[in-house]
Order: structure tokens, then C-alpha cells, then sequence
């Protein structure tokens, strides 16, 4: 099967991104990272960046959380930024018409099945994680969820009453071969791309699904010798994560194992506001949001921390334009920002510069053109 993170640079004539805000501080990250990435054309990039209503705010336009005119653009284009969707005030929808089913229907409608999630600690904000300092300063791990299998998705499915009367809820724990093939695939690309090191996340003393899942992981490896493969169990990856985080570069795992390791990993930084995302389908096109929500509570103010959307834009320049300088001159900015004692209200800590959300983003700004 032919999947695989790209290995030149990408050669289309212009970067086609399609920018879907949604609602809550949405708007205001986003603006942001698109303020970054225009100051990235210095470097020769050519971007398009074309706006779309997106959660709530296209059920606003046209009555639906992806549109058909969303959809059309997130299709034609070669990546996807989005901030985030939701709000009270859509809360009282049906569930269709929800936002959050726009995000759902939209890595469906994409085949987008791979989820990366770093969990990075940019040593300046060591103090902001709820464990030691020393265990996760500088702390870079990837953890690489597959997104469109597993449990959450197998068949049969559903609710029954049983021979004694009683009710019965079941779901079914389901991974094809091919379905494990291409995340193993992206897994390895991923760490040939980093420290070379991956972890595959299983319960193969218990589960059929997870025998299988190593055999296949096992097989796709003898197409990476150069990259240490090793197995664990999800009990133990839980209690590692937290014990010596610093061990890992990068986790593949399935879609349950990965939901919960993933955000037991994201609180390894402290601050939800640093953390990006990206999930990709099998020619790396991808849709690249941060890890947290709309935050209705802040929106609109000019405090929301907009760095983990800034990350996630640099993400995207690696992984679906194969822009690794660009995307580390990003990475870099951020940092410096940070090391310059820049923070906004969700990673201040005191006699630091506390700055708003648009501050952040013009800091980040001047750092990149630096
Ligand atoms: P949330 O992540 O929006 O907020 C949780 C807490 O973190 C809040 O106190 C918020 O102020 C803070 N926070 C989040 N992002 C921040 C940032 N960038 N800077 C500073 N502080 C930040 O989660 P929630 O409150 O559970 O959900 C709010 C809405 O977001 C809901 O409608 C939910 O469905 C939606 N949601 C959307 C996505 C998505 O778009 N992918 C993901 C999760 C939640």
C-alpha cells in the first residue's frame, strides 16, 4: 500500500491551505498562525490561504458544521488549518447538527487516519507540568493514533437483553491487516524522521486484535532496520508515560489505546495551549488544529495562548510540504519567544512579559523574520 510521509519537498506550484477558523478563540489563533506562515513567504514560499466557515460557525452560514463549500475547498486544498469548534450556544443542537460532527465528518470525508500528537516541553516552561522538572524537561515524544479503526468503530455494536433477563451493552474491538499496515507504516516514517525509535502499544496478552496488531508491526519493520522497535503494553505504556517519559520518541498504537494515551501525554506539558496536532491521510495531505477545544470562557478577550496552532502550522509545513527547515524556523521562534520571557495568561508565571494572543503572534512573527 503506498503510504508514506514525503520524503522530497513539495513540488506543486503553490501551497493550496484551506483555513477553517470555527468559533470560540478560533478565530483569534488562527489569525495567528496565518500571520506566521505569511511571514514564511519571505523564504519563497508560495501559500494560498482560503477562509471557510467551519463547527458553528458554518452551521451559522448555511446551516451545517461542514458545509458543502467547506468541504469542497478542504478537498481541493493540499492542507487544512483549523482552530477549533463548539460553544454553548450550539450545545442545544441535535446531534448531527452539532460542530463537533463537523470535525468528525471531516477526517471521514479526508480518510484522514493518522493523528500525531507531540508532547513537547519547551524547557523554558519545565516549572508548568504537574511532574518534576527533571522528568520532563525537554521532553519530545510523539504519540501517532490511528483514528478510523478500533472499537469505536467495529461492528456489531449495539444493546441487548440476555437469556437472563438482563441488559447487555457490546462493541467490537476491530483491526484489519491493511488497517494496521499503513499506521505502522506512518509510525516508522515518523521516527526515521526523529530519534529512530518506536514503541508499538498493545494488549497482546489479552486481545486477538492486539496479537494481530504485532505481527503486522513486527513484518513492517523489516522495512526499517534502522529504526529500534519495541512492544509494550498499554497498562504499562500509562505508567511509563508518567514514571520516564523521556524514554520514548515514538508511540503507535490503535484508536482507543491512543485517545487515552494521548491526552494522559498532552498534561505531560502542563499547558494545553502548546499542544499541536496534525492527522493525515495516505498521501499526507492533512488537517492540523491544536490539541484543545473553543474555550468559550476566554473567547473573544485576547488572551488565548495561540502557540499550540502556531506549532501546528510548522507541523504542517513538515509533514504534508516536507519543509523541515521551514517548519523548524517556526519551531525555533516559538522557543526564542518563550526564552525571551513572553507568556500569555495560561503560562505566566511571574516577572515574565504577559502578553495577549495578537502580541504572541506578531512576537512569534519577528522571531521568524529574524
Ligand atoms: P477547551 O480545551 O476548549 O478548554 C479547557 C480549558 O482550557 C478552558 O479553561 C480554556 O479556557 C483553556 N484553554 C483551552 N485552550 C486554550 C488556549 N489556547 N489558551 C489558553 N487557555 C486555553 O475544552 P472544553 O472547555 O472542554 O470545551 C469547550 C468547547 O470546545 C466545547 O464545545 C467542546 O466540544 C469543544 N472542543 C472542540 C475541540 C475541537 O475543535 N477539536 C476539541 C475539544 C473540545
Amino acid at each position: 500500500m503506498a503510504v508514506q510521509l514525503v520524503n522530497s519537498p513539495f513540488t506543486g506550484s503553490i501551497m493550496k491551505i484551506a483555513v477553517l477558523a470555527g468559533d470560540g478563540i478560533g478565530p483569534e489563533i488562527v489569525a495567528q498562525a496565518v500571520k506566521v506562515l505569511a511571514a514564511m513567504k519571505h523564504d519563497g514560499l508560495k501559500l494560498e490561504l482560503e477562509p471557510a466557515p467551519f463547527g458553528g460557525a458554518g452551521y451559522d452560514a448555511h446551516g451545517d458544521p461542514l458545509p458543502e463549500p467547506t468541504l469542497k475547498l478542504a478537498r481541493q486544498a493540499d492542507a487544512v488549518l483549523c482552530g477549533a469548534v463548539g460553544g454553548p450556544k450550539y450545545d442545544a443542537l441535535p446531534r448531527l447538527q452539532r460542530p463537533e460532527q463537523g470535525i468528525l465528518r471531516i477526517r471521514k470525508e479526508l480518510g484522514l487516519f493518522a493523528n500525531l500528537r507531540p508532547a513537547l516541553l519547551f524547557e523554558e516552561l519545565a516549572g508548568a507540568s504537574s511532574l518534576k522538572p527533571e522528568l520532563v524537561a525537554g521532553l519530545d515524544i510523539l504519540i501517532l493514533r490511528e483514528l478510523t479503526g478500533d472499537i469505536y468503530f467495529g461492528e456489531p455494536r449495539g444493546r441487548r437483553t440476555n437469556s437472563r433477563g438482563e441488559r447487555e451493552g457490546y462493541d467490537t474491538m476491530l483491526y484489519s491487516e491493511p488497517e494496521i499496515r499503513r499506521i505502522a507504516e506512518i509510525g516508522f516514517q515518523a521516527a526515521m524522521k526523529r530519534n529512530r525509535k518506536l514503541c508499538s502499544v498493545d494488549k497482546e496478552n489479552v486481545l486477538e486484535t492486539s496479537r494481530l496488531w504485532r505481527e503486522v508491526v513486527k513484518d513492517v519493520a523489516k522495512n526499517y532496520p534502522h529504526v529500534e522497535l519495541s512492544h509494550m503494553y498499554v497498562d504499562n505504556a500509562a505508567m511509563q508515560l508518567v514514571r520516564n517519559p523521556k524514554q520514548f520518541d515514538v508511540i503507535v498504537t490503535g484508536n482507543m489505546f491512543g485517545d487515552i494515551l494521548s491526552d494522559e501525554a498532552s498534561m505531560l506539558t502542563g499547558s494545553i495551549g502548546m499542544l499541536p496536532s496534525a492527522s493525515l491521510d495516505a498521501g499526507n495531505k492533512g488537517l492540523y488544529e491544536p490539541a484543545h477545544g473553543s474555550a468559550p470562557d476566554i473567547a473573544g478577550k485576547n488572551i488565548a495562548n495561540p502557540l499550540a496552532t502556531i506549532l501546528s502550522a510548522a507541523m504542517m509545513l513538515r509533514y504534508t510540504f516536507n519543509l523541515e527547515e521551514a517548519a523548524q524556523r517556526i519551531e525555533a521562534a516559538v522557543k526564542k519567544v518563550l526564552a525571551q520571557g513572553y507568556r500569555t495568561a495560561d503560562i505566566y508565571a511571574t516577572e515574565m512579559r504577559r502578553v495577549g494572543t495578537s502580541e504572541m503572534g506578531d512576537a512569534v512573527v519577528a522571531a521568524v523574520r529574524q
